[in-house]
């Protein structure tokens, strides 16, 4: 679905991606890791042309990505959710899911809020639809968020930290929501620091440092048997 053939991004003289080659099959559950500051957000941005690469290419379903000012219709294709949730705070939770279909896709609103009400059953807010976003717990507000990106019926979901805002009880409830979509078969790419999903439910693990891939494989051999060194360092700097 997704390649990443060398691909460079600098912030002036920085360099935040130094060549990161990759890829994402159609289903999988590709898991980014590694230390603060490494990439993986970065990755992600250039990921949907949210920012531009200057070098190598990234090429989704076929297509090599364009800059981001072309970008818009190959980015409807890819849902994004983020640590934030940033829903609109005066729209309700199913008029957050509906809005995007009714004004990008010309939805006829009764049919936009059909699905929005179907989708906010699917992530367990069906007697939230009402609320607004204030009236909702973090846990809540980003599993309208995640609702608000299928309602794009995206080809692939992209999480950048879905859980790192949230007070741990409600952690548990946006993991499921995410690992039910995995066991759907939706293609995701999840940054996260939550170990214990990228083992049970990734199918594959990218450990970055400094712009790099240092490491990838299946979870079990990343987690178990770690082949670099850099990759033993970030684990042993988890508490
Ligand atoms: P974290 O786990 O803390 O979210 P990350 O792996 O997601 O880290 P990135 O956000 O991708 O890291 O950032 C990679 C590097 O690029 C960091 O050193 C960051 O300071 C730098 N960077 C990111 N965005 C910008 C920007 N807009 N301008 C300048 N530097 C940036
Ligand atoms: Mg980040």
């Amino acid at each position: 679905v997704i390649l990443y053939e060398e691909v460079v991004k600098r912030y002036g003289g920085f360099v935040a991606l130094n060549g990161v080659s990759a890829r994402v099959h159609q289903g999988e559950v590709v898991c980014l890791i590694g230390p603060s500051g490494s990439g993986k957000s970065t990755l992600l941005r250039c990921t949907n042309a949210l920012e531009a690469i200057e070098g190598g290419r990234i090429v989704f379903e076929g297509q090599t990505l364009p800059t981001p000012a072309l970008a818009a219709p190959v980015r409807r294709r890819m849902g994004m959710v983020f640590q934030n949730f940033e829903l609109f705070p005066h729209k309700s939770a199913l008029e957050n899911v509906a809005i995007g279909p009714r004004t990008v896709l010309g939805t006829a609103k009764a049919e936009a809020e059909e699905k929005a009400q179907a989708l906010l059953v699917k992530v367990g807010l069906a007697d939230k639809a009402a609320s607004y976003p204030s009236e909702l717990s973090g846990g809540q507000q980003q599993r309208v968020a995640i609702a608000r990106a299928l309602a794009m019926e995206p080809e692939v979901m992209l999480f950048d930290e879905p859980t790192s805002a949230l007070d741990p009880e409600t952690v548990g409830e946006v993991l499921n929501v995410m690992k039910r979509l995995a066991e759907e078969g939706m293609t995701m790419i999840v940054v996260t620091h939550e170990m214990t999903f990228a083992r049970r439910v990734g199918s594959w693990v990218v450990v970055f440092d400094k712009g790099r891939v240092v490491e990838e494989g299946v979870p079990k051999q990343v987690f178990e048997q770690p082949r670099e060194q850099r990759t033993r360092d970030f684990f042993s700097h988890l508490s």
